[in-house]
This record gives structure tokens, sequence and C-alpha cells, in this order.
């Protein structure tokens, strides 16, 4: 795989399995601009994946469920960087409950920082892609998204809803060059499952057939996958990357 030239932008890049990402991409040389909330892990993981490789680094602090940060990210990365090739919508947030007992604010929250963040930031990052008339965008939905998951109906809406905007920007930029997959990770190793607590990660783990959980490694290979030449004549695909919980 050749991503030495790219520009890649991920969204959620300054932990979990965005970091992993990010650093994948960087120690192929690419230059990578990542997002977040938080400026301390921004700054930290920025110089990390300098360190590592990447022939440029950007850190910005985007809530990417605001349409007027989007934008204004999207003009930060093409004054340093000239082009975008490749875009992950990574960020997401999870706000577990029953569905009886789900607040409509929970439901907003995360519907807007895992869905409509993927559509702010693949309308305004196309446009460059578009240009070029070659590009790639992947998403990063989960298994919730392909099978449902009791105490998760935002979450698995929001993944659902990743998926069919995955299928739907496939058919609409690949007259331009432009491919767009999705990942479904299972259960991987990160801020987010640790939340779980261990009971229910032993639980969990009965549930998947390879037995173990991921690495955020797992991901961020699958990515490099899609983003590389190799991966030209795929799109509106989701691949599960689960240990095999979606058989
Ligand atoms: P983490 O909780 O470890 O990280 C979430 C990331 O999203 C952080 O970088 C966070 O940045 C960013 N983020 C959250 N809200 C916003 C926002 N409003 N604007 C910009 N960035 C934001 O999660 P994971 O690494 O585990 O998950 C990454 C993705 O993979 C998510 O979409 C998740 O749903 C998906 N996934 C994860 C699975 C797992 O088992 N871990 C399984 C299936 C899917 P900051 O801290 O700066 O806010």
């Amino acid at each position: 795989m050749n991503l030495k030239d790219k520009t890649v932008v991920v969204t959620g890049g300054n932990r979990g399995i965005g970091k992993a990402i990010a650093l994948a991409f960087a120690q192929q040389g690419a230059a990578v601009a990542i997002c977040g909330t938080n400026e301390t892990t921004l700054k930290e993981t920025s110089a990390e994946v300098e360190r590592v490789g990447a022939a440029k680094s950007l850190g910005h602090k985007v809530d990417v469920s605001k349409e007027d940060q989007v934008e204004a990210f999207t003009k930060s990365v093409l004054e340093a960087f000239g082009k975008v090739d490749i875009l992950v919508n990574n960020a997401g947030i999870t706000k577990d409950n029953l569905l009886l007992r789900m607040s409509e604010q929970d439901w907003e929250d995360v519907l807007n920082i895992n869905l409509k963040s993927a559509f702010l930031m693949t309308k305004h990052f196309v446009k460059p892609m578009m240009k070029a008339r070659r590009g790639r965008i992947i998403n990063i939905t989960s298994v919730s998204g392909v099978k449902g998951n009791a105490g998760q109906a935002n979450y698995a809406a929001s993944k659902a809803g990743l998926i069919g905007l995955t299928k739907t920007t496939a058919r609409e930029f690949a007259s331009r060059g432009i491919t767009c997959n999705a990942i479904a990770p299972g259960f991987i190793q990160t801020d987010m499952t640790s939340a779980l607590g261990e009971k229910a990660l032993a639980e969990v783990t009965t549930q998947i057939p390879l037995g173990f959980l991921g690495e955020t490694s797992d991901i961020a290979n699958t990515v490099l996958f899609f983003a590389s030449d190799e991966a030209r004549y795929i799109t509106g695909q989701v691949i599960c990357v689960d240990g095999g919980m979606v058989i």
C-alpha cells in the first residue's frame, strides 16, 4: 500500500480507535489532520503523529456536530495541506439506556455526534475530492448498527443511519472517482468499552466466536486497506471487524 503522499482527516483522532488510525497513516508517511474536543489530547496526539513519520500533522478543536466548526476546519486543512485524499468519520459517543428510560437529549446528542457529524464532514470535505476526481471516505459504524442492541436505541440508530449514509455517498460520488465504505467494529479495547466494567466485558467475550476483544490496530489496518489503491473497486460496502459476532 502506498499512502505516502496522501492527506488524511480523522475525526476523533486524538484517542482510541481514531488515534490508532491517525498513527497508522502517519507511519506510512501521510499528512494527517485530526480533530476532537479535548485540546490536551489533541496536542499530545498531533506531536506523536509527527514523531512516528507523518509528512505533516494538524490537530484542531472541532465539535463535529456543528457545521460552522466543520466548515472552518475544512478551510484550515486545505490551507495547510492543499488537498484532502482520505476522510475517516470516526468520532462517536454512547449514552446507553433502555428505550423507555432514554431522554430526548440523550437521543439527540448521540444522533448529532455519531451521524449528523459524518453528513457535515462529508458535505464539506468531498468538495476538494470532487475537484481532484478521486477520494476515499471511510465511516466507522458498529455491529450495533448492523444487528441492533438492547440499551442502545440511540447508538444503534445512529450507526444504522451511517450505513445508509455510506451507501448513498458511494452512489452519489462514484462517477467522480470517490469511494465510500464503512467498517463495523465489534468490541475493541478503548475507553468506550472499558467503561462497561470487567464483569460486563467478561460476559460480552462469550458472544465473540474468536473469544477475545479486538485491538485498535485491527480497525486501523482495515481503514488503511479501504484507503489504498488496492481497494479501488470496492464501494458502498460494510465490513464487520468483530471476531465473528455478525456471521
Ligand atoms: P473513544 O470514546 O475512545 O473516543 C471517541 C472519540 O470521539 C474521541 O477522540 C473524542 O474526542 C471524539 N469525539 C467525541 N465527541 C466529539 C465531538 N463532538 N466532536 C469531535 N470529536 C468528538 O471511542 P472509540 O475509539 O472506542 O470509538 C471510535 C469510534 O468507533 C466511535 O464512532 C465508536 O462508536 C466506534 N465503535 C467503537 C467500538 C469499540 O468497541 N470501542 C465498537 C464499535 C464501534 P474528545 O475526547 O476530544 O472529545
